[in-house]
């Protein structure tokens, strides 16, 4: 894929960049090992201090790099500038708890004297997705950079624009040059990038194809890696939820970021004896969403970001009513307008084995299914290979605690919509991934946690 700024809501080609040659990759390696063995040595407070300033930057330019994200792959505006005010936060929160999740912990032992410290690895490559094309790089960069490491992106191709403009973004805040540098290459580098020795580790956010191939890569060279990869985050409805509030937020939680989201809500499974009702109100808000130009206020549903998800959805979707599914909305591309638009669309009665049934639909799709009791609701949610987010709906506290901890998920929000917090580790389990982000268990991914034993 060429490395270019491609309006999704046009098809326009706005720019198109070189990707890196092979000895300007390896300066930049070099550069970033020279970076780090004085980086290191940064007190704490003085890292704390350029974080905040970075968070200064993006708060008082959020404007500018929210349309910066729009324009290259297609998120409402809205959401966009919400995204930069969330990087700010991530930025703010590790500013101010590095210290603490990062001070020596104490442990009586056999020694006078022992304890565990936590250390940098060094360069920490991060492969990053173009749907949160700032807020993937951040909740990596702000943990690790506090920790004392140094970053290295590699971004999705189509978002180049975003890469750098993170990269001046640090500079600017005041860390010293090399502490994080944007390598505009392909997906083809990646593995050789993985393998230099300059690269301590890495970690991806993307789909279970890429992720494999970089941690087979960094397997090895017996590097550490964490993968946030995809998801099929089920919504579950029993009888007992508020039915107004489960829908409104099945509608945000499918839609956002264009249905692009990894913890997306993807299977809505609902309890018999209100599926009708769900139903019936989740078609009459999908059906009035605007969808149109991401850049203008009152958009709800922009573009896919690329020909090709449009594509792949669109296969996917046909596949499904192919063998039976039912449309209650949508269930087209939308082609009297250019750009990769695509409307708000349910399907229900989904036929097993199909698309459907069992993948990751990445757009604004909703796949509806019907259950006659929580046992039913817990088998269905946890069929699928992935294990990313779960959120259930229910006033019912016996069920609360069953999905609590019988859903296969790395997260369970009930009577809420899945959603990153800097405050809680996020990741999966089962082919969504493994480590995680954000939180004290974030920082701790990329450090080396010594044991110290003194007599
Ligand atoms: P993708 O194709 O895997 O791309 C993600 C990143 O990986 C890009 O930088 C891409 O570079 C690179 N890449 C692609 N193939 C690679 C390979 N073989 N080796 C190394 N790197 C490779 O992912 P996507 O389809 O754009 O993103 C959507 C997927 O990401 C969905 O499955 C979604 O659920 C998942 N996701 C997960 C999370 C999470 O936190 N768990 C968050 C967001 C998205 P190029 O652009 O140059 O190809």
């Amino acid at each position: 894929m060429a490395i270019a700024t491609i309006n999704p809501a046009t098809g326009e080609t706005l720019k198109i960049f070189e990707p890196l040659t092979d000895a300007e990759i390896s300066a930049k390696l070099e550069f970033s090992q020279q970076a780090f063995e004085k980086y290191r040595q940064i007190p704490m407070a003085q890292r704390s201090q350029w974080m905040n300033a970075t968070a200064e930057i993006l708060e008082r330019e959020k404007e500018k790099f929210g349309k910066l994200m729009t324009l290259e792959m297609g998120k409402p505006l809205k959401g966009a500038i919400a995204e930069i005010e969330k990087c700010a936060l991530v930025c703010r929160y590790y500013a101010e708890h590095a210290a603490e999740f990062l001070a020596d912990v104490p442990v009586t032992t056999d020694a006078n004297h022992s304890f565990v410290r936590y250390q940098p690895l060094g360069a920490i490559l991060a492969v990053m997705p173009w749907n949160f094309p700032f807020w993937q790089v951040f909740r990596f960069a702000a943990p690790a950079l506090m920790a004392g490491n140094v970053g290295l992106l590699k971004h999705a191709s189509n978002v180049p624009q975003c890469a750098l403009a993170i990269e001046e973004i640090f500079t600017q805040a005041g860390f010293p040059a090399g502490v994080f540098q944007t390598l505009l290459v392909g997906s083809d580098r990646v593995v050789a990038i993985v393998a230099d020795e300059r690269v301590k580790a890495a970690t991806l956010t993307g789909s279970e194809l890429a992720g494999a191939s970089l941690a087979a890569a960094a397997g090895k060279q017996i590097k550490k890696t964490v993968l946030e990869l995809g998801g099929s985050d089920p919504f579950i409805v029993m009888p007992s939820a508020d039915l107004e509030a489960a829908v409104a937020t099945a509608v945000t939680a499918r839609m956002l970021n264009n249905g692009q989201s990894c913890i997306a809500a993807k299977r809505f499974i609902v309890a018999e004896a209100v599926a009708d009702r769900f139903e019936k109100q989740l078609v009459e808000k999908f059906k009035v969403l605007k969808v149109g130009d991401p850049m203008l206020p009152d958009t709800d549903l922009g573009p896919l970001a690329t020909p090709n998800i449009l594509q792949d959805l669109d296969y996917q979707v046909k596949e499904t009513v192919k063998s039976g599914a039912k449309v209650l909305a949508g269930g087209q591309p939308i082609s009297d307008r250019p750009g990769n638009f695509y409307p708000p669309t349910i399907l229900t009665d989904i036929p097993p084995g199909t698309p459907g049934d069992e993948e990751e639909f990445f757009g604004p799709v909703a796949l509806l299914f019907r259950v006659t009791d929580i046992d039913a609701a817990i088998k269905l949610a946890n069929a699928t290979p992935f294990g990313l987010g779960a959120s259930a709906w229910t006033t019912d506290e016996q069920e609360r605690d069953r999905f609590v901890s019988e859903l296969e998920a790395g997260a369970v929000f009930i009577n809420g919509m899945v959603k990153s917090d800097p405050r809680l580790p996020f990741g999966g389990v089962k082919r969504s991934g493994y480590g995680r982000e954000l939180s004290i268990q974030g920082i701790h991914e990329f450090v080396n946690v010594k044991t110290v034993w003194v007599k």
